[in-house]
């Protein structure tokens, strides 16, 4: 991963506006998934609408990707630079019941499974919980 932000925000075609960088740059210091509502109240200087319009164009533009670990709230997540979301860039991710946190898993990668006939794949959700290295 480069370090250059404003590059980052170029190769996933956003533009580099001011508000971009500083809510990326904010995501990328976090180093772990995150909700909207985490982000709000890191972000006071940042209007309310205007980022969660940001959050939305990053996640369009893969730059984050979104999970559902079943907590009720969306996380999202910084993909990597070679990451498009496609199926096979999926990977599952770890819930802590304790802390609440979710981690990606990239290292794991998510197993084929045999469809029925005519059954076409658009997502995949695949969630583990139990406790993080912190809470077990
Ligand atoms: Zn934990
Ligand atoms: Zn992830």
């Amino acid at each position: 991963m480069t370090d250059n932000l404003e590059t980052r925000l170029i190769a996933r075609g956003i533009k580099p506006t001011a508000v971009r960088l500083l809510v990326f740059r904010e995501i990328k210091g976090l180093n772990q998934t995150f909700s909207l509502h985490s982000l709000e109240a890191r972000l006071q200087t940042v209007d309310k609408s205007t980022l969660f319009r940001t959050i939305l164009l990053f996640h369009r533009h893969h730059l984050i990707h979104s999970i559902d670990d079943g907590s009720g709230a969306i996380k999202y997540s910084l993909c990597s630079d070679e990451c498009n979301c496609e199926i096979e860039d999926l990977h599952p991710h770890f819930y802590c019941e304790k802390c609440k946190k979710t981690s990606c898993l990239t290292q794991t990668q998510i197993p084929k499974i045999q469809l029925p006939k005519n059954y076409v794949l658009s997502s995949i959700n695949f969630v583990l919980k139990g406790y993080c290295n912190n809470c077990k």
